[in-house]
């Protein structure tokens, strides 16, 4: 296997980061090519920043976290504001929602991501959203602000659900808003009977890779970390799941991911 791009994959993490070299060495040895590193707050997004600089395969995303609980303050927004202009910086991300460990401060997680969702339409990047047990407020949210956009940029492709848990139904409204739906470790899992419904239903052009290691091991893997190197497992799975040939789905999910992010 060759051309597959991990478009979400926090490298940064003590457990990746120690051993950094040979995490990627891995990784390109079973054919992945390319790397997005979203960050979760300003110091990660710096490190996401900093691996992009190291490795030409590496691409860094710039963002807070719900989980980071982080105060939407004008000086955090403005220390993200001043690593966008970065030429390795490929997106918004990881921003959201997570009711799951944090429904108390939904608000403070609206302002957050609000404001964050505003600063990708100034610098024109696409957003990789995190969404747990959110997914009403969620896309709320974000319709609110594609209603505040223009048409010409309503046109382009806006970002990924990442890590995608809803439903068919979920999912076919997302991909009308023009986002695409990330698929991982999940799909490897015996119980992902609604993430199985909703990639075989949805068009392939619609899909991307992803590990969000050291999160969401695949199968073999679970209960340890996990990787980018363990994308084909991912790989394997999905052209059994839509039965289609894996150089196909590499392709497709290769171009997928450059519509979506450029990684020039
Ligand atoms: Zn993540």
């Amino acid at each position: 296997m060759t051309g597959i791009i991990d478009t979400h994959c926090h490298l940064f993490f003590d457990n990746l980061f120690s051993d950094i070299d040979a995490v990627i060495e891995r990784a390109i040895a079973q054919g992945v090519e390319a790397f997005v590193v979203p960050g979760i707050d300003v110091e990660t997004s710096k490190l996401a920043i900093q691996l992009a600089e190291t490795y030409p395969m590496v691409y860094a995303a710039i963002g807070i976290h719900p989980n980071s609980d982080i105060e939407p303050t004008d000086r955090v927004f403005t220390q993200i504001q001043q690593l966008l202009p970065h030429p390795k910086v490929v997106a918004i991300g990881e921003i959201g929602l997570d009711y799951y460990r944090n429904k108390f401060n939904s608000d403070k997680q609206k302002i957050l991501l609000k404001h964050q969702l505003d600063i990708a339409t100034e610098y024109q990047l696409p957003i990789i959203l995190h969404n747990r047990n959110a997914m009403d407020d969620l896309f709320e949210c974000v319709q609110q602000w594609q209603n505040r956009i223009s048409p010409s940029q309503n046109r382009k492709p806006k970002g990924v659900f990442h890590a995608f848990s809803e439903d068919l139904n979920w999912a076919k409204q997302v991909i009308q808003m023009g986002f695409f739906i990330g698929v991982g470790g999940v799909i490897t899992y015996p119980k992902a009977h609604l993430l199985r419904d909703v990639v075989q239903s949805i068009p392939i052009d619609y899909l991307l890779l992803e590990t969000d290691a050291p999160f969401l091991p695949p199968q073999p893997f679970r209960g340890k970390s996990n990787e980018p190197a363990y994308l084909p497992i991912i790989v394997n799975e999905l052209s059994t799941e839509l039965n289609i040939g894996k150089d196909v789905l590499i392709k497709t999910t290769h171009r997928n991911s450059k519509i979506l992010f450029g990684l020039n």
